[in-house]
């Protein structure tokens, strides 16, 4: 299942994308699509569902973030290693975590504001995995069972905030904005190896990252049973895993997103993202 969420920011409606591509109103089956709606038994349920028997939505519109109620955005860094060649940083033994805030999340298609005094703001095309079981010490035989679904996540990365400002990865990947999430969620059993999905990004029609969820450095399933370690994973929370290189920073000189500038980017099955970018007095985040 392609599960969407489509409508004016905050009023956003539930929603599945048919075989057609058609989008289908789930309005008389839920409320909307949120944590609860993405565990496996209401999955399962939403799966039974005849699609075609759903009212077609003609225009959809505005595509917001395909579930409601996420309670972390977990990241994980340098988890390609001919990415970790381009940042200038080793490949790491254990996987390198960060948060992202759940407040830079938005619909994949929402304009990118650059933080105000922003420079050096930077694209990352990343595989996002989407809990929708209960993950607390789970092996990694067991981890993607608790998975729920994929997305195409861009993390958004201000490098000079990253890493020039003193502390944590966090100041430069949580900024409003900073963390396009779909179109869609698509449910695990349409992707049953997620270790084996291309992923691209083009800046102003030119392609400029391309790669293979087959070189991480950390599978889904490690990543999952790792996290698990240090937090508990519920469902909603989401994990973005890394990107593979082309981004900005790996660039001789180093290339930075700035107004007017537009991002195409992709994952195999899992849909597309295009994002206009804005100076930060430009628009209006929250309209
Ligand atoms: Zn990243």
């Amino acid at each position: 299942m392609k599960l969407i969420r489509y409508g004016r920011k905050g009023l956003e409606k539930p929603g599945l994308v048919d075989a057609q591509g058609h989008v289908r109103d789930l309005m008389g089956v839920l409320p909307d699509i949120n944590a609860t709606t993405l565990m496996p038994e209401s999955l399962a349920r939403l799966a039974k569902l005849p699609a075609e028997a759903l009212p077609v939505v003609p225009e959809p519109g505005r595509i917001g973030v395909p579930w409601s109620g996420c309670g972390k955005f977990v990241g994980v860094g340098l988890n390609y290693a001919d990415h970790a060649a381009e940042s200038g940083l080793p490949v790491p033994a254990e996987p390198v975590l960060f948060m992202k805030t759940t407040s830079s999340m938005m619909g994949c298609n929402d304009p990118v504001v650059l933080p105000q005094g922003s420079l050096k703001s930077d694209w990352e095309v990343e595989l996002g995995v989407v809990i929708g079981s209960k993950a607390r010490y789970v092996d990694e035989a067991n981890a993607l069972s608790c998975v729920a679904g994929y997305c195409v996540v861009n993390d958004l990365s201000e490098r000079e905030y990253q890493l020039e400002r003193g502390g944590q990865w966090d100041k430069g990947k949580g900024c409003d904005t900073f963390g396009p999430v779909g179109p869609w969620l698509v449910t695990r059993d349409e992707v049953p190896d997620p270790q084996s999905l291309a992923l691209w990004l083009e800046l102003n029609g030119r392609r400029i990252q391309n790669g293979s969820t087959r070189t991480m450095v950390f599978g889904v399933a490690t990543l999952v049973s790792y996290i698990s370690r240090f937090m508990t994973l519920y469902p909603g929370d989401l994990i973005t895993t890394g990107t593979p290189p082309g981004v900005g920073l790996g660039h001789k000189p180093p290339l930075y997103l700035k107004p007017g500038d537009e991002m195409r980017l992709g994952i195999d099955g899992l849909g597309e993202q295009r994002q206009r970018v804005f100076a930060w007095d430009q628009a209006l985040i929250d309209e």
